[in-house]
């Protein structure tokens, strides 16, 4: 039998159905995801208007990095601007050097693939797995016995000479990467593992959180992601001497004085003000309350497209806790026809669903990057679409 016949025809009608019978009545349109300011945050704005706090030096600063680290189970965050900034300083924080390859998920947002390159370093594409959408740490593992050598200690790519000093795995739309499986060959290899926790803030992984399961870890406070500070980001490690590194270097490496301006190295202006950390303590207050939610919301999901044929619901992977941040159907039809018509109709009922990411390697300035075999995530990236899923859809009810 072709694998045509056994697959189930894909229904548009039931597809928009579920989503109506799970969205209910929220106003059209359905954005696919919204911040929630229903905390503190006029409050602890208003106090740093009302104290003058406003830039890069505040007791919000700290107070956000502290719960950021408990959140993570790390000992140190370090607030940044944004999450690419973030990005880059973990690269170069654990010796990303120009010239290095890097190796990235094709299937993931620009911005991990960007801070490689602010490195003056090289972006090397990997597959990604069904289960949770990361990086398949088996196929990682042959392909990388199969074009590495170790010299001194070293990753040496054999067919362009350069050092693969590391790997950025991305849990992508907040389920877990396969951590463990990416630790195992990278340690081997001496590759250092970064994580892109930027989508996966509260997510857990055999239990412990996202952000602190590797060496470093970076996170994103976008507008879209699960709390926000307008834009921020931060980097989460147990490793002091790291934290201490990522605080200076974000802070134009200045050296502490009374008066004198002393600078040390090239550094950048990569702190977090005041007043959007402000904002970040009121939501990071909020963030149980919205993983319940958009929890709730995905169980929803996942009933409403239990039955519904041709796709299936992407829940988490065994072991992991996701927090939702995104949910995503995929389609048994991974032409991109069908992902375009799932797009078309749910878009004319008024839910603002959403394609993934072209593929990485397919965009002009990544284009000549080394890679690996990258077919299930260009297949994944043919057939999935995000849902609307702000937490307070999962809220109500
Ligand atoms: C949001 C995001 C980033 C970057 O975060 P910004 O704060 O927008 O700079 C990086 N990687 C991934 C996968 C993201 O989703």
């Amino acid at each position: 039998m072709s694998e045509t016949l056994i697959r189930a025809e894909m229904d548009l009608d039931a597809i928009v159905g579920a989503i109506a019978s799970v969205v209910g009545n929220a106003p059209r349109p359905v954005p696919l995801h919204e911040p929630q300011f229903s905390g503190k945050e006029w409050i602890y704005v208003k106090q740093c208007l009302d104290d003058g706090w406003v830039s890069s030096a505040g007791p919000f600063v700290e107070r956000f990095e502290q719960q950021l680290a408990a959140r993570c189970g790390t000992s140190a965050a370090v607030a940044a601007v944004n999450g690419t900034a973030a990005l880059h300083l973990a690269l170069h924080l654990v010796g990303v050097r120009p010239n290095d390859e890097v190796l990235v998920p094709t299937l993931t947002f620009v911005a991990t693939v960007n801070a490689v390159t602010y490195c003056g370093a090289v972006p090397h594409f990997v597959d990604s797995e069904i289960a949770s959408l990361g990086i398949d740490a088996d196929a990682l593992e042959r392909y990388l016995r199969r074009i590495v050598d170790i010299e001194n200690g070293v990753a040496i790519n054999k067919k362009t000479g350069r050092v693969v000093s590391a790997c950025v795995p991305v849990h992508v739309f907040g389920h877990p990467a396969n951590m463990e499986g990416l630790a195992d060959i990278c340690d081997k290899l001496n590759i250092a593992l970064i994580e892109d926790a930027t989508e996966a803030l509260g997510s857990l992984y055999r239990g412990r959180p996202c952000g602190g399961l590797s060496r470093i870890g970076v996170l994103s406070f976008n507008g879209n992601k699960i709390v926000t500070t307008g834009g921020g980001g931060a980097v989460v490690t147990n490793d002091k001497d790291l934290a201490a590194r990522a605080k200076h270097l974000s802070t134009t490496a200045k050296l502490a004085h009374p008066w004198a301006f002393l600078h040390d190295e090239t550094g950048w202006n990569y702190r977090l003000p005041n007043i959007n950390a402000a904002l970040g303590v009121a939501q990071l207050e909020q963030l149980d309350k919205f993983l319940a939610a958009k929890r709730r919301l995905a169980a929803r999901y996942a009933e409403a497209f239990h039955a519904v044929p041709g796709m299936r619901f992407v829940k988490e992977s065994a072991d992991t806790m996701s927090n939702y941040w995104l949910n995503a159907i995929v389609l048994d039809d991974d032409s991109g026809a069908a992902r375009d018509e799932v797009l078309q109709a749910t878009r004319a009922a008024g839910f603002l669903t959403r394609p993934a990411w072209n593929p990485m390697h397919t965009l002009p300035m990544f284009a000549a990057a080394p890679r690996a075999d990258t077919t299930v995530a260009e297949s994944i990236q043919r057939s999935l679409v995000n849902l609307p899923s702000s937490a307070i859809l999962g809220l109500a009810g």
